[in-house]
């Protein structure tokens, strides 16, 4: 029943003509600007030391001007499993997406049963811009722009499953909205992968594990360097007023390719002593795409950059943790997961910067949580926080909560 609502709502934004929504914008008063940057599987243990030797300017600026810390997250994370809790800020088990594989069926976005926040600042005429965002194909319409992430189908990534089509291989529902903005994508970024690379099979790997890895890091280069031009042009051609941005290399290469000791479970020195530093890696890369979204922003825009959960090298306890490799990894020979039990042995991650936003507060044991973005999100913009969701919102990360945030 709460679907047919918001789906309702939803499908009048599909209706009403673009430039009558540009029109509707115009008349109304300036509203605050939020940009947030979701990265897969951002794991402090690894950032911490980064941000020390100073290979994380951009991330260290965030925090020196903000708001940074833990995230708690929810009980065996995933992606699909936490996006659509921030989506929503309710539990799994009431928004429906659950995993990976809701019932059989790879989790899209129709089996979404709360409403999610691009549908509630659609309806209160806040401009939504998202762009490889996990959990959103096909994608749903909004005021603005959608373009899916991980868990879009396609050619050579039928199952939708930690692999991704081109823009113009997608299958079986629309990676685009509104649909006239693919071919102007294909034309002016290009025929872009969606989201990551699905990672190289054990097969694959053995006797080839160095040219396995190298050939797999490249393609994830190729990709993220895809992502930036998409970013810097949907930021400079397309801007919002609220914008969603995903990265999700980094958790897959932590998967398989996580630094660990010889003593850790699953060590193989062919795969896990040639590119030790292919993990940490990641998260330099991902800085340099920071940076790029960072020089399009101004002093007045709040950028957020959430992570979903973090991930650690496995445990002694694996071979009893009933979530132990669910249906995550296939054959790859992972050495490190996120989808414990123990959702607090995996914290995400959060750093806000923005006006009225506290400077280099720490927020300390698990104040903030994943259910805690979106009624964050919703009080910037002065919107009400629905009764559903679990979450409150972060005011301890504001100056003077009244005067910080948007007049209602
Ligand atoms: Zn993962």
């Amino acid at each position: 029943m709460v679907f047919q609502r918001f789906s309702m709502v939803l499908m009048l934004f599909a209706a009403l003509p673009v430039a009558l929504l540009g029109q509707a914008q115009n008349t109304a008063k300036p509203k605050p600007h939020v940009v947030v940057i979701g990265v897969n599987g951002m794991e402090l243990d690894v950032i911490r030391p980064l941000l020390l030797e100073g290979k994380m300017p951009n991330l260290s600026s965030v925090i020196k001007k903000g708001a940074y810390g833990k995230l708690r997250t929810v009980s065996a994370p995933n992606c699909p499993r936490v996006y659509s809790t921030f989506f929503t800020s309710t539990k799994p088990e009431e928004h429906g997406v659950t995993g990976f594989i809701v019932g059989g069926i790879t989790a899209n976005t129709n089996m979404l049963k709360e409403e999610p926040i691009w549908s509630m600042l659609s309806k209160n005429g806040v401009t939504v811009g998202m762009a490889n965002v996990p959990a959103t194909f096909p994608v749903m319409p909004v005021n603005g722009y959608m373009i899916s992430g991980m868990l879009t189908r396609g050619k050579n990534c039928e199952d939708g499953v930690l692999c991704a089509p081109k823009l113009s291989e997608v299958q079986g529902g629309d990676a685009v909205y509104p649909p006239a903005m693919k071919a102007e994508l294909l034309k002016n970024v290009g025929d872009f992968y969606i989201d990551c690379e699905r990672m190289p099979s054990a097969a694959d790997l053995k006797g080839h594990e160095t040219e396995a890895i190298d050939a797999w890091l490249n393609k994830v280069q190729l990709i993220r360097d895809q992502q930036t031009q998409l970013f810097d042009y949907l930021l400079t051609r397309h801007p919002t007023e609220f914008t969603w941005l995903g990265q999700s290399c980094e958790d897959r290469t932590g998967h398989w390719l996580y630094p660990i000791a010889p003593y850790n479970a699953g060590y193989n020195p062919k795969v896990n002593a040639v590119r030790t530093e292919a993990f940490p890696d990641q998260y330099i890369a991902f800085d340099k795409v920071l940076g790029a979204v960072l020089k399009r922003v101004d002093d007045n825009t709040y950028v957020i950059i959430v992570s979903d959960h973090g991930i650690k090298p496995l445990r002694e306890f694996e071979e009893t943790d009933p979530h132990a490799h669910m249906d995550h990894e296939k054959t790859t020979p992972v050495v490190a997961k996120h989808d414990f039990a123990d959702g607090d042995d995996v914290p995400g991650s959060f750093f806000a910067m923005g006006p009225g936003i506290k400077h280099d507060l720490r927020l300390m044991g698990f104040e903030a949580s994943v259910y805690d973005l979106a009624p964050t999100i919703l009080h910037i913009y002065g919107i009400e926080q629905p009764a559903q969701m679990r979450g409150h919102v972060l005011s301890e990360i504001f100056e003077n909560s009244d005067k910080a945030i948007a007049k209602k």
